[in-house]
């Protein structure tokens, strides 16, 4: 960065951290726990295709847009990754990622296990945390009482979350794994596991 656009608060402390987990096992509570310990972290707005819901926010959840402006996303390079999850499109906007980077800060990341590899292959000095259930019981419990869905749908997402599990493990994408047990202490364990890798990076 040229040193006119350096701001007072830049350092040059900037880490990259991606955190996956299979779907109602609480990850965007824990990704919210870290951004909200960690004071100069920033949470990277990811575009999607996908339908916005009520509980969505435009600009602070996702940017919505449309198949031909993610389709212009990709063949203008502009996603750092990108993957299709359950039909939908969802990427990392590139441009801001560097530019979070340069200034020093913890960029988070929620991104699915695709993603991550994706990532981790671009740059390996990112770190990845994928959070996982106590047990695969409590994962269909969870999924059971998160939404009102048919149970071919839970099922469906439920081989999905053993697949995605089965493939964190195996894809070498992650550098923690996180269990949540209990929302509290995992988001205590995985907000020490980021500021003790961040520390580690300085030495
Ligand atoms: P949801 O539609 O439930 O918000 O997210 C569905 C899945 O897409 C989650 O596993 C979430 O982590 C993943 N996801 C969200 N944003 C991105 C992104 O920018 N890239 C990738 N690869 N996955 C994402």
């Amino acid at each position: 960065m040229t040193p006119e656009r350096r701001l007072h608060t830049d350092t040059d402390d900037g880490m990259l951290l991606m955190i996956s987990g299979p779907s109602g096992v609480g990850k965007t509570t824990i990704t919210r726990g870290v951004e909200r310990a960690i004071p100069d972290s920033v949470f990277s707005v990811s575009a999607t295709t996908r339908d916005k819901t009520e509980a969505d926010v435009e600009g602070v959840d996702y940017r919505f847009v449309s198949d031909e402006q993610f389709r212009a996303m990709i063949d203008s390079d502009a996603l750092l990754e990108w993957a299709e999850v359950f039909g939908k499109r969802y990427g990392t906007p590139a441009a801001w990622v560097d530019e979070q980077l340069s200034r020093g800060r913890l960029v988070i990341l929620e991104i699915d296990v695709e993603g991550a590899r994706q990532v981790k292959a671009k740059m390996p000095e990112a770190f990845g945390l994928f959070v996982l259930p106590p047990s695969e019981d409590v994962l269909l419990g969870r999924l059971r009482s998160r939404r009102r869905e048919s149970e071919e749908l839970i099922q469906r997402r439920f081989r999905e979350a053993k697949r995605e599990i089965r493939e964190a493990r195996e894809c070498g994408a992650y550098d923690a794994f996180v269990v949540n047990d209990d929302l509290d202490r995992a988001i205590s364990e995985a907000v020490e596991t980021v500021r003790g890798a961040r520390r580690a990076r300085r030495v």
